[in-house]
């Protein structure tokens, strides 16, 4: 995206207090438009070749009025320090429209994991964990997953921040592989949350799931367990993209079936080639977006929905899994016509949220059964679509501003009784 997602992220902010009208809302935006820390991070590694390269890294903490700092740590090679402000900042409202007891937090490498071997990419990881150890701790500040970063990942960090502090700090990390006591249900969290946002947005939008046609554009792993759920529920997939095109079928896709046929042992392959397809559209990534269907899922990158393509658009629902798939301006042609949407930081939540309750097992030393993982999740996302659907009639906003609101206010109302504003 061309726009720098720290302007964006501030404007966004700038939006919401302005409708919640404080009296002191140059107070309450001048405290929540910075961070309150970010930490830049130079990481000298040596490469199996002998050299020594030295990679820069971020943590971001934005603000903990509600809890401690949380949010994952990313590993591409567009990071920069303003993305990670941004992505750190609606960290704080994602917690906060989440009903969780957080703040938000977020870090990166500036690196092309991809172009690393394993031990370069564990030694990068452990000096990057040992690099932010001192502003980092189970109550101070807990990192977990994000763009290219995963459970092993995790628990090179857990380790070696547990080295550091001498006993096994389980809570300072999440998303950690189940034998080190991450969470049962985390590897779908996001897809179920998606899923379970995009069915409470049909019940406003007055259509049963059953027999619901949804088109989903990317198919990773959000993706890929959104439409799972959503087909497990009775819903119809007739639409599917990735990065190398489309497959359509007006009679359904199996999820399941299509997702194996994709990650082939041998080889990995792409939906336009699925047999299982009525059409391909090769090249055509956007194809999902303009299909007549109940729902639609952008489930890949940002800045996909624009002023230019929003009216092609007929979808009832949009649940998002992407982060940032609906530009401003498309937001309102959508909110226009009447779509239901659940944006971001609403719909994809469910990831943090494990989060969350694998950082409350793991502090209590037991683990919870699958079902009570599922049954708090949706929980958690049906009250805070309910918690967005109340604002926006009480406001008259569009959905995605509803959900700033009640974040924001939740994040103001704490710092008011905190005595910070
Ligand atoms: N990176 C994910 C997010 O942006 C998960 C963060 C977490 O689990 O702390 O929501």
């Amino acid at each position: 995206m061309s726009l720098d997602p720290y302007e964006m992220a501030k404007t966004q902010i700038r939006k919401a207090v302005d409708i919640l009208n404080y009296p002191d809302k140059e107070n309450v935006y001048a405290r929540l438009s910075v961070p309150d820390r970010v930490l830049e991070v130079y990481l000298p590694i040596k490469m199996d070749d002998g050299t020594i390269k030295v990679f820069v890294g971020y943590r971001s903490q934005h603000n903990n009025a509600l809890g401690p700092y949380k949010g994952g740590v990313r590993y591409h090679p567009n990071v920069t320090k303003h993305e990670v402000m941004a992505l750190s900042t609606w960290m704080t409202f994602k917690c906060s429209l989440a009903g969780i007891p957080y703040g938000g937090g977020k870090g990166g490498i500036t690196v092309n994991p991809k172009a690393l071997s394993k031990g370069e990419l564990e030694r990068l990881s452990r000096a990057y964990f040992r690099a932010i150890a001192p502003i980092v701790s189970p109550d101070k500040d807990i990192p977990a997953p994000d763009v290219y970063t995963d459970p092993q990942i995790m628990a090179w960090f857990f380790d070696e921040y547990s080295k550091i502090v001498g006993y096994n700090a389980w809570g300072v990390v999440t998303a950690k592989p189940l034998e080190l006591f991450g969470s049962l249900g985390r590897i779908y969290s996001t897809g179920y949350g998606v899923a379970v946002a995009a069915r409470e947005a049909a019940k406003v939008a007055g259509f049963d799931l059953k027999g619901a046609t949804v088109a989903i554009q990317g198919y990773g792993n959000a993706g890929y367990y959104t439409v799972k759920f959503l087909h497990e529920w009775g819903a119809k997939i007739i639409a599917v993209s990735d990065s190398k095109g489309t497959a359509i079928n007006r009679n359904g896709l199996d999820p399941d079936d299509l997702r194996n046929w994709k990650h082939n042992k041998s080889k990995l392959r792409s939906v336009v080639d699925y047999p299982g397809a009525e059409e391909r559209l090769e090249g055509d990534t956007m194809a999902p977006l303009y299909q007549e269907v109940d729902i639609l899922i952008p489930a890949a990158l940002e800045g996909q929905i624009t002023k230019d393509n929003a009216d092609k658009i007929h979808a009832k629902v949009i649940s998002e899994a992407a982060n940032g798939p609906t530009t401003p301006e498309a937001d309102e042609i959508l909110n226009e016509k009447g779509v239901v949407i659940c944006p971001d930081f609403q719909a994809n939540a469910g990831g943090v949220i494990v989060s969350y309750f694998e950082w409350v097992q793991n502090r209590q030393g037991i683990a919870w059964t699958e079902d009570e993982v599922k049954r708090r999740l949706e929980e958690k996302i049906v009250s805070s679509f309910h918690a967005m659907r109340e604002a926006k009639e009480k406001y008259k906003v569009d959905w995605r501003t509803a959900a700033y609101i009640v974040a924001i206010d939740r994040v103001v109302r704490a710092m008011r009784l905190r005595g910070w504003l």
